[in-house]
């Protein structure tokens, strides 16, 4: 053991919070593709459907106020959870349409855009498709390291050479696992007068994030990785949403329309088009409340406890597996199998209900960096329900796989 925790809640009482673990033996390790869903945000769905099943911001009846209710109380949860205003947040699909929503509103800005090696597609593809190139300077592309993120001389460099630009990054790669010195590229981005845009989609399931200690101007992530539902996700702006626009118009946006023009809302309503996913929010606005009940720093507790247990068992000793970054406790750990292909022994874990991902996982570029056979990396991702079981079936069903596979272990 690394660490004792000192901990109000054990990873067991966590695990139980959590239906599709606490009664199944899934390992489940996936968690940076995509969280378990906590049993208050599943409750937030069917309660929805059962109890409150209307329209939102339409009907004069009570079970539409309801629902109307616990959307806008949704957006003070999220407001709470980030330290933002509630006039702030906007309900979106998730992190992609987010970052669509971002690259399009600057699509016109002569300002280049720095992001990193390390980017999901996500926050690639919308720059790429408003016209911006690396080649002619419009997108610049901070190197990652060897470490698997960023370093702030790189940073600083490049920052400096492009003052005044827009600064677009994650602050975890879901690639390499690595969390990046975030809270200092963004000081160091505000002292050359950038505008920030953080995608925090690994990050906010597991660590707080504050906007307002950060000086953060957008901000996205998604509710399936924060312990929600799959389908929303939040688009933070600071200020509001006035001077924004997207290319969705129609239903609940609008102040004003006749045939020849129409008006905006000056509020988030303006992203808002059409009816959203409404129990989508409900379920994102429990899992906020969640996690502000069992606390970031219990979460990151059993997150490092389980860390101890991978150490101990072994995990990053196995040969073969040359893991990304240093050995220390984070939620990803990423593995490359020089001249194995991962999805290989995926496909045996799976026969142990032992699920990791493998491949590129959606972020290319970094996969390029880090593993030339173009297999990408393996990769074992926890959130804070993983126990001593999923550790055991996980180290010893690589153990074997690898022996199957024909590798001697030891
Ligand atoms: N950014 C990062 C760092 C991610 O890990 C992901 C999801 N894997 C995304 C963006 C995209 O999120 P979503 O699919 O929820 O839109």
């Amino acid at each position: 053991m690394l660490n004792v925790y000192n901990k109000t809640k054990s990873i067991k009482q966590i695990r139980n919070c959590f239906p599709s673990l606490a009664y199944t033996d899934l390992v489940y390790l996936d968690t940076a593709a995509s969280s378990q869903t906590v049993d208050s945000a599943i409750k937030a769905v069917s309660d929805y459907h059962y109890n409150y099943r209307a329209n939102v911001h339409r009907g004069d009846f009570d079970t539409s106020s309801t629902a109307s209710d616990i959307y806008e109380q949704t957006r003070k949860y999220i407001a709470e959870l980030i330290e933002a205003d509630e006039v702030e947040i906007a309900f979106t699909s998730g992190t992609t349409h987010g970052l669509n929503i971002i690259a399009e509103h600057f699509a016109n800005d002569p300002r280049p855009v720095i992001i990193t090696e390390l980017e999901h597609h996500s926050n690639i593809m919308p720059w790429l498709k408003t016209g911006r190139k690396q080649k002619d300077g419009t997108l610049v592309v901070v190197p990652a390291s060897d470490n698997g993120d960023v370093s702030i001389e790189d940073f600083t460099d490049i920052v400096k050479q492009n003052p005044n630009s827009i600064v677009s990054f994650l602050t975890q790669s879901n690639f390499t696992g690595m969390c990046l010195p975030w809270q200092q590229m963004v000081r160091i981005a505000k002292e050359h007068d950038c505008e920030v845009i953080l995608d925090v989609c690994q990050t906010i399931g597991h660590k707080p994030v504050s906007v307002s200690q950060n000086n953060i101007d957008w901000l996205v992530f998604s509710s399936h990785k924060m312990y929600g539902s799959t389908g929303t996700g939040i688009l933070f702006h600071r200020g509001g949403f006035s001077s924004i626009t997207t290319s969705y118009v129609g239903g609940g946006t609008l102040s004003f329309t006749d045939f020849d023009h129409y008006e905006l809302q000056p509020d988030f309503r303006r992203i808002e088009a059409g009816t959203p996913n409404v129990a989508g929010v409900h379920s994102i606005g429990a899992a906020a409340k969640w996690i502000q009940e069992i606390t970031y720093k219990d979460i990151q507790e059993c997150e490092a406890e389980f860390f101890n247990m991978l150490f101990d068992k072994g995990l990053f000793d196995i040969k073969h597996m040359k893991l990304i970054g240093p050995v220390e406790p984070r939620s990803v750990y990423s593995f490359v199998l020089p001249g194995i292909n991962p999805s290989d022994i995926a496909g045996l874990l799976n026969f142990d209900k032992v699920c990791v991902r493998t491949g590129n996982l959606c972020a290319t570029p970094a996969s390029r960096r880090y593993n030339q056979e173009g297999t990408g990396v393996l990769r074992v991702s926890s959130g804070p329900y993983n126990d001593e079981h999923d550790c055991v079936k996980l180290v010893e069903g690589l153990w074997t796989a690898l022996e199957k596979m024909g590798y001697k272990i030891s």
